[in-house]
């Protein structure tokens, strides 16, 4: 049995909408990442060749079919599949699943829908064009905006910031205003000549780019390209990230989960030959407290997915506090675990050093902490109704979650 699913097989009982077949294929994703991750080594420290060997993991899993099962399970073993991705690298995150291409597939035109649906399944990437410089905390002050041409399409224009996978992306959904200054979110193609990308270093997550994405009337068909009804891209923002968020957040809780396996087998390796006489109480009480805490966000993430494929409305508000809680989980387990294997794992290329600069840029990524907790604070004082409908097993939301890699 793979490390990964050494965590997992207890919690098997707490996921009844996987079968048999749903779990062999989770255990045959783990071993395949496992099996690739060995051939790493070689690109990790050169960042180009990172993200290729990236991409190229993507697309070779798409071609060996690892995706979700079709169906209300589906968000569910995406769940425990971003946990596996996550145990061996955050950079791993987008290693399978529609990640944010699934807005095209729940809210595009038909048309989009089976275009991007092929590109998905073939192991493309889609990225997510909201932030601004004024600030991705204030979404509905953005100030892209399409204007009508002649021709009745329409052009956009504008500028964003701090874009993952900018320069690794087929496609990006962007949000901007519409001709009616309505916020509304459409998928333009990264090709696009329009299109001006430019890469930034961040300090940590470095496995896909990162950067500015510049729109100078970049041309789109309001009758194909437009996610959800023109000017609901609130709704379709709010939507997406009731879904991704607790993907995002159980990646985060995998790369400390590794964190952890490796910590256990240094110690336990110490031990063995000698090099320690036997573990101290504090490394103990570290492992048994952080493997409790990984274990429990990673069950509320689960809800939290089983409420979104069933678009509860407790999905939303669970997502938000939910990712903010559970990074924070992982990020401390992590700080927590790291002085346990000694000053080795401060060398900059070292797992448990990589894990902890990753997780941090997950305090961003997503949906900033102190917004999410503020604005779930704000959520229970003022929606508190949908806090006591209870989760109806059985009812399923009309999604086409199930149709990509
Ligand atoms: C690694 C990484 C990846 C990212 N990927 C993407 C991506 O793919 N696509 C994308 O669109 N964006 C992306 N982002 C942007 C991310 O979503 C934003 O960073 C985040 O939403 C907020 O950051 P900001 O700098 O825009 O902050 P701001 O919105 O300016 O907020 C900064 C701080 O100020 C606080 N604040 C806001 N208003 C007030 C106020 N009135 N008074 C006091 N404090 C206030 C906020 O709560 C926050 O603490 C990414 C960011 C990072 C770091």
């Amino acid at each position: 049995m793979s490390s990964a699913m050494r965590w997992l097989g207890p919690l098997r009982s707490s996921v009844p909408e996987i079968d048999d077949n749903g779990w062999q294929d989770l255990h045959r994703l783990s071993g395949t990442l496992g099996d690739l991750c060995v051939t790493a080594s070689n690109s990790a420290q050169d960042p180009a060749a990172w993200s290729r060997w990236l991409l190229g993991v993507r697309r070779k899993l798409a071609d060996r079919g690892h995706r979700a099962p079709a169906g209300r399970a589906g968000l569910v073993w995406q769940t425990l599949a971003q946990f596996t991705a996550g145990f061996h690298d955050l950079d791993l995150r987008d290693a399978t699943g529609p990640g944010h291409g699934a807005m095209i597939l729940t809210e595009g035109s038909a048309q989009a829908s089976a275009r991007w649906g092929a590109r998905l399944a073939a192991g493309e990437l889609v990225g997510i064009a909201a932030t601004e410089r004024h600030g991705g905390s204030r979404v509905r002050e953005i100030t892209t905006r399409a204007t009508v041409h002649r021709d009745g399409t329409w052009r956009l224009t504008g500028e964003k910031c701090w874009v993952s996978r900018v320069m690794e992306s087929a496609g990006f959904v962007v949000f901007f205003r519409d001709p009616d200054s309505r916020i509304s979110a459409a998928v333009v193609n990264a090709d696009q000549p329009r299109l001006e990308r430019k890469v930034i270093e961040p300090c940590g997550l470095g496995g896909w780019t990162w950067g500015v994405l510049h729109l100078h009337e970049v041309p789109i068909d309001p009758a194909t390209d437009l996610l959800g009804r023109p000017g609901d891209g609130l709704g379709v923002f709010r939507r997406h990230f009731a879904r991704f968020r607790p993907l995002v957040t159980a990646t985060a809780l995998g790369t400390a989960a590794g964190v952890h396996t490796l910590v256990t087998e240094a110690l336990t390796a110490k031990t063995r030959i000698g090099l320690l006489p036997q573990v101290r109480d504090n490394a103990l009480v570290v492992l048994g407290r952080t493997h409790a805490e990984i274990t429990a966000a990673l069950l509320a993430a689960l809800t939290t997915s089983r409420l979104a494929a069933d678009a509860h409305p407790h999905a939303d508000f669970a997502a938000r506090v939910g990712k903010a809680a559970g990074v924070d989980t992982a990020l401390r387990a992590v700080a927590d675990l790291a002085p346990l294997i000694g000053a080795a794992g401060f060398q900059r290329a070292h797992p448990v050093a990589k894990a902890r600069n990753d997780l941090t840029g997950l305090l961003y990524a997503d949906g900033i902490h102190d917004s999410l907790y503020r604005s779930g604070g704000v959520t229970l004082l003022t929606e508190p109704a949908a806090h006591v409908a209870p989760a109806r097993p059985g009812v399923t939301a009309a999604h086409r979650y199930d149709t990509a890699a």
